[in-house]
């Protein structure tokens, strides 16, 4: 798996983590708080990012999962540093560079996080973790093979350590105590070059994500693109100024329980025996009506299902082309982006191990889209 991160091209971004599996669906709390923890190697000389630049990460994050949870998780953030400085590591980076202690089973980045969180208990004292759910350790670039051998990644859905603050313990796995995840190199600097956009995009992508992992998340395949923010790498769309972080795609929205599969007026659920359908979806980001359409399979472990995305519905939605519907197949626990259509589509033959569905007569009326399910074949 790891040849595939192998890349360092600024475009992608990468991230890794361990044991990623995805329990069927996750118990989220309707808030949480973070504590943003600023640290960098001994080594480094990464100004430290500006005051603004930090206040729209994490507006940028917190609105990014409100939007996507239809108001129902609200993420907040306060932040750690040293009297507007990082944190600074006993250590060059090289000291922690795949470093593994075996007898701790706590690898390289895992002690450098410990290490700074000891420092920062020692400067603001362990009150500092009280009200916090989960501690994000922000890093600079400490460049390839720092979380793992022989790999470059932009962070990582763990925390690495074990640590205990304000009367509580940050475990180190995924799901339990935090997250890491790095600073491009540039960021922070007075003079932003041209890439800065792709950067500040970079960043806002990989704290999404690896706070994606933190809520219980797995890896998508990356066959779902920009049309999923789990996918193992971030393929920028270049010429999208306010491209960022990609939309979680509507099944890991279900899995996060902020859309309910059951409920029937929220998920518009027809089988094979009403085939010739006429269905309308609002864009998936509405707050109410069908946001999906799942057509029933007599195999039971098929499904078909129907989405509607349009870019310049908010401010995430917007690293989406155009706008269009989305066809996907999910077999079991394999999801699959089959097919994205727009107005311009005619009399689509959608195969299934069932049959021919058809799609046809699709039309955008304002935030609705409107189309014909019909079965051709069994
Ligand atoms: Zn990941």
């Amino acid at each position: 798996m790891f040849n595939l991160i192998l890349s360092t091209m600024s475009i992608f971004t990468a991230c890794l983590a361990f044991f990623v599996t995805e329990a069927f669906s996750q118990t989220v709390p309707d808030s949480v708080h973070a504590l943003v923890v600023y640290a960098c190697d001994a080594d480094d000389h990464y100004r430290f990012p500006q005051q603004g630049m930090r206040d729209s990460l994490y507006s940028r994050i917190s609105s990014f999962y409100k939007t996507m949870s239809y108001g129902k998780h609200i993420l907040s953030f306060e932040e750690v540093h040293d009297n507007g400085r990082y944190f600074v590591s006993d250590h060059p980076a090289d000291y922690y560079r795949n470093h593994y202690d075996r007898k701790r089973h706590v690898r390289g980045f895992g002690m450098f996080n410990e290490e700074i969180l000891n420092k920062v208990k020692a400067r603001h004292g362990d009150a500092v973790f009280q009200s916090v759910d989960i501690v994000i350790v922000v890093g600079t670039d400490a460049g390839p093979d720092w979380y793992v051998r022989r790999a470059n990644a932009t962070g990582f859905g763990m925390l690495g350590c074990d640590f205990a603050g304000g009367g509580k313990l940050f475990k180190r796995g995924q799901r339990q105590g935090g997250l890491t995840f790095e600073m491009g190199s540039d960021v922070g600097t007075s003079n932003p070059d041209d890439d800065i956009l792709l950067k500040l995009a970079d960043i806002h992508w990989t704290m999404a994500h690896e706070y994606g992992h933190w809520l219980g998340l797995g890896h998508r395949s990356n066959n779902l693109g920009i049309y999923s923010l789990m996918t193992l790498r971030r393929q920028a769309v270049k010429g999208t100024p306010q491209f960022g972080p990609a939309p979680l795609d509507p099944f890991h929205i279900m899995t996060l329980g902020w859309l309910n599969e059951d409920d029937s007026s929220r998920v518009l659920a027809f089988s094979v025996d009403s085939m010739d359908k006429q269905v309308v979806l609002k864009q998936l980001r509405s707050l109410t009506g069908h946001v999906l359409a799942r057509v029933d399979l007599p195999n039971q472990r098929e499904h078909i299902y129907f989405s509607f995305h349009r870019h310049n519905d908010n401010a995430f939605d917007n690293v989406y082309l155009d706008q269009g519907l989305l066809i996907w197949q999910k077999k079991g626990v394999r999801l699959k982006l089959l097919r994205r259509l727009d107005e311009t589509a005619d009399h689509q033959l959608i195969h299934t191990r069932q049959g021919k569905l058809e799609v046809s007569k699709i039309r955008v009326l304002n935030d609705k889209i409107v189309f014909r399910v019909r079965q051709i074949s069994r």
